[in-house]
């Protein structure tokens, strides 16, 4: 067999981080089409597949769990090994307990040092799994031969002398990098890696070699025949000197001895570092076997030559404002009427962009770019049209837009309602925090068509589902669309449809908009689209109450029981460096760009996968790669003229567990403390195997007699974000007001990782050595958590109302809480701080009514107002009580 032959492929597309449609799928519960996923993986050839569910929205222990267990009941699944892929150690750990046969772990590495290295090692003995482990270490990651075969070497002599791991079960990987970069110190990459192949091969007996093939070529990215050649000329050395397997798409793998030719050699001299002009030599022929679709050249302006209407269209199409207004004034007066230009030339050209939107050949920063393009058209002719009096313009219907009440958010909505624009939709934007009654009484006066809902936090599915009834109550007779990030299909079916008789319609995300309102208005769709998606809402909320009821749960005295276990007396609690409260009046804007995590921003703008590969995603990579470009110019502008006035207040304070709730000590002349309280998962759990969690057992129980200590923050990008949002809406650039409203989100986020960051090194000092790259940071590898009411550990957001007390928030970093406890400016993040080691994000799942009772009753609450509260998270109907 030739060693090509015997290469072992890894599928991937069961991973949230690399496949967007992977990670709707768990998202949304939807495990049926998540193991058709995998099925199809191992049908088109992967031989082991890796399994990934490390994402922010998701708890990745409980969905890691959920799967691997469906995929062992599945044959023609399990009969390849699965990789348990996860940058937490709890993730990994869960996986490896519902694994049937063996598994294998992705990775462990030397880079925290021997220590964490042979601990999880030990661990992983006992499970019998084998690892991928990286060549990286406390240094960093191995780039040169010398380097990655000295790592893996100690890596080995670790595993295989100290912990007794059979060489067998190693796998290596010695990294992949770029080559033909332009930077010469890259040039001999590809050869370091092949030749640590070879060494590893000779000295580590048994050792296996991984690595992610498409590295590689990331500089050609854009050009697939090129990247596609590279991986072959790669691979057919690679697997020589030893690599048995990998990542690669199988399917896009060129036959080695099929490559022309020409392609071939200038490949491999680039690949074999065999001439120092080989990476030119590679760029010289490159364009000629590109194929089509290259990038669109940026100062070519040809197109100004052409007539005015193809210029508007070629305008509208790539989204260029800069000559929009002078092309605009010409179409004018060529027109009978300026309504015509807008009906004409204009619409015409937004449709060509609704059509490759439609057909997914165009992405929603550019199409946002043409909106802006319209925009601007229709607002340079509308005092002409206005002048006429005869501006009635013909749409395809007239939709309102609201972002509920007690909720702030809105580029989603916004983002929606730009989409519905270019496809020729009226949107009536009725803002954030809107009433119920406004949007009722809007509804009606306007006549609209239709009534689009957004939300991001939970209480507002709860808002939603009062609207719904509302607007039965007053007999109105249009469809409801349902979208934002906390909605989803089940709860629409579930919750929301119920409660309104006509038409109610969850909206994935803004590119199914212009899909959902169209069939909406149409004469011949709507009739069957309505009828067909009541049919599957009612057969999804009876589904949904079938599998509900039979859950089995703890009684909350039952799961109280069985809470984590921590061993208090050898726990040395660390006393924090400067308790009580810090505040920060602003910060350094620069600093915090170096804490971004981009991956959410480019999600804000529908473009999923991994950063920074999405820059060189084959499909979206170009406009991800625009949309970046912009985003840093932006940036560069933020920082250098200081923009935004980030603030932020830290606090940490004396703190014991009292049952599930904390007991806080504010300040030391203040006797009353404050109470923080908490919420017990009830799942039933065999032979309490696990534990039944909630953070208070994360802090020192009073019976210890030990004082421990919790923390809390706030921190906002500032009231600016919003301000100058409204300046870019004012000049009809939507684009642009989106663009800082996603940048002010990452500012905030970036601003707690920082703030937690001073608090473990500084405030609180227990980890003063700590030292972790960014990307360490967005993994979460450090100690401790900083858990956000909302989110699943602690889902009740009136949390935060205590969370605002102990920290003065109003006044000491101007953020607010509405009545439904979102914080304005929207660009602002809180939490609290648990410090010790075992302390880690779980999700609470259902509860019964004997804890809401319980809550109730702590927090002062009727069991009415708990239950709004905790809606999403009852395992029982209350008005069936
Ligand atoms: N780096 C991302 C991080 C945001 S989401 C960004 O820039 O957007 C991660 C945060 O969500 C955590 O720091 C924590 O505050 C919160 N979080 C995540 N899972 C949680 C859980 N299960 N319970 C409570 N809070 C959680």
């Amino acid at each position: 067999m030739s060693d090509i032959a015997r290469f072992i492929n890894i599928g991937e597309r069961t991973n949230v981080a690399g496949s967007i449609k992977f990670k709707n799928l768990i998202v949304d519960e939807n495990y049926d089409a998540a193991l058709e996923v995998a099925r199809q993986q191992v049908e088109n050839g992967a031989q082991i597949i890796d399994i990934n569910m490390d994402d922010a929205m998701l708890d990745a222990e409980t969905a890691m769990v959920k799967f691997v267990n469906l995929l062992a009941a599945e044959p023609d699944i399990a009969r390849v090994p699965i990789m348990i892929d996860s940058s937490k150690w709890n993730v990994i750990e869960a996986g490896l307990k519902c694994l049937q046969g063996k598994g294998i772990v992705n990775s462990i590495s030397l880079k925290e040092g021997e220590e964490p290295f042979i601990k999880q090692a030990r661990l992983l003995r006992r499970y019998g799994a084998a690892v991928v482990v990286m060549a990286f270490d406390e240094k960093g990651q191995a780039d040169t031969v010398d380097r990655k075969i000295d790592i893996c070497e100690r890596s080995y002599r670790v595993l295989v002398d100290k912990v007794g791991f059979p060489p067998e079960d190693i796998i290596f990987d010695p990294n992949i990098f770029a080559v033909a970069t332009g930077i010469e110190e890259h040039d001999n990459y590809a050869v370091d890696f092949i030749e640590a192949c070879k060494l590893i091969k000779a000295r580590l007996p048994y050792a296996k070699i991984s690595g992610g093939v498409s590295n590689v070529s990331f500089s050609f990215r854009g050009n697939n025949p090129v990247r596609e050649a590279m991986h072959s000329v790669f691979l057919y050395y690679a697997t020589q000197a030893g690599m048995d397997m990998g990542i690669v798409n199988a399917g896009q793998l060129v036959v080695y001895e099929q490559i022309p030719p020409e392609l071939r050699e200038r490949v491999e001299d680039v690949i074999l570092n065999r001439r120092s002009d080989a990476t030119d030599r590679l760029l010289e022929v490159a364009e000629k076997y590109r194929g089509t679709g290259g990038p669109e050249k940026k100062a070519d302006l040809e197109w100004r030559k052409k007539p005015v209407n193809e210029r508007l269209a070629h305008a509208l199409v790539n989204g260029i404002a800069e000559f929009v207004e002078e092309d605009t004034e010409e179409a004018r007066l060529q027109a009978d009427k300026p309504l015509h230009v807008i009906e004409g030339p204009l619409m015409d050209g937004m449709n060509v962009v609704g059509d490759l939107f439609g057909e997914g050949k165009m992405f929603l920063p550019q199409v946002v770019k043409s909106a802006r393009v319209m925009k601007k058209a229709v607002a340079y002719l509308i005092p002409y049209i206005e002048e006429e009096k005869n501006g009635v313009r013909e749409t395809n219907g007239k939709i309102l837009l609201a972002t509920v009440k007690g909720d702030v958010h809105d580029i989603g909505k916004n983002i929606v309602g730009v989409v519905l624009q270019c496809n020729n939709f009226e949107v009536l934007d009725l803002g954030v925090m809107v009433p119920t009654q406004k949007i009722i009484e809007t509804a009606k006066a306007e006549k609209v068509d239709m009534i689009g809902l957004s939300g991001l936090i939970t209480p507002s599915l709860e808002e939603m589902t009062y609207v719904a009834a509302e607007m039965e109550r007053e007999g109105l007779d249009i469809p409801l669309l349902i979208g934002g990030a906390t909605t989803s299909k089940v709860h629409t079916a579930v919750k929301i449809a119920p409660n309104y008789n006509k038409s109610v319609v969850y909206v994935i995300d803004a590119s199914r908009a212009v899909g959902v309102a169209s069939k909406l208005v149409s004469e011949t769709h709507r009739h069957q689209f309505v009828t067909d998606l009541r049919a599957e809402y009612i057969a999804m909320a009876e589904k949904h109450a079938a599998q509900q009821l039979q859950k089995k749960r703890f009684a909350i005295g039952d799961a109280r029981a069985n809470k984590v276990q921590l061993d208090w007396d050898a726990y040395d609690i660390p006393a924090p460096k400067k308790p009580g409260i810090t505040r920060f009046e602003t910060f350094d804007l620069a600093d915090l760009v170096e804490r971004f995590d981009w991956k959410p921003f480019f999600e804000t703008w529908e473009l999923h996968g991994r950063f920074p590969d999405i820059l060189s995603d084959e499909k979206v990579g170009e406009t991800a790669r625009g949309l970046f470009e912009d985003a840093k110019a932006m940036l560069k502008r933020i920082v250098d003229e200081k923009w935004f006035k980030p603030r932020a207040v830290v606090g940490i304070w004396p703190a014991n567990s009292v049952g599930d709730d904390i007991e806080v000590t504010p300040a030391p002349d203040q006797n009353e403390p404050v109470m923080v309280h908490t919420l017990r998962q009830q799942m039933f759990r065999e032979n309490n195997k696990r534990p039944n969690r909630a953070l208070a057992d994360y802090i020192a129980p009073k019976e210890s007699g030990k004082t421990d200590y919790i923390g809390a923050f706030v921190v906002t990008a500032g009231p600016q974000v919003e301000e100058i949002a409204k300046k870019f809406e004012a000049d009809h650039d939507d684009y642009n007001a989106i663009l800082v409203k996603a940048l002010g989100d990452r500012f905030a986020e970036a601003f707690a990782e920082r703030m937690h960051e001073k608090v473990r090194k500084e405030l609180w000092g227990y980890a003063a050595d700590e030292s972790l790259p960014n990307a360490e940071l967005i993994a979460e590898g450090y100690r401790g958590i900083r858990p956000a009411p909302g989110y699943p550990a602690c889902p009740e957001h009136t949390e935060k109302r205590t969370l605002w007390q102990l920290l003065d928030a109003d006044n000491n970093v101007g953020v607010k809480l509405t009545e439904s406890c979102a914080m304005t400016p929207a660009s602002s993040v809180s939490g609290f701080y648990f410090a010790h080691p075992e302390a880690k994000y779980f999700g609470l799942g259902k509860i019964e009514r004997d804890q809401v009772e319980s809550y109730a009753e702590r927090k002062g609450m009727t069991m009415a107002e708990a239950e709004r509260w905790l809606a999403p998270n009852l395992n029982y109907d209350p008005r069936r009580a």
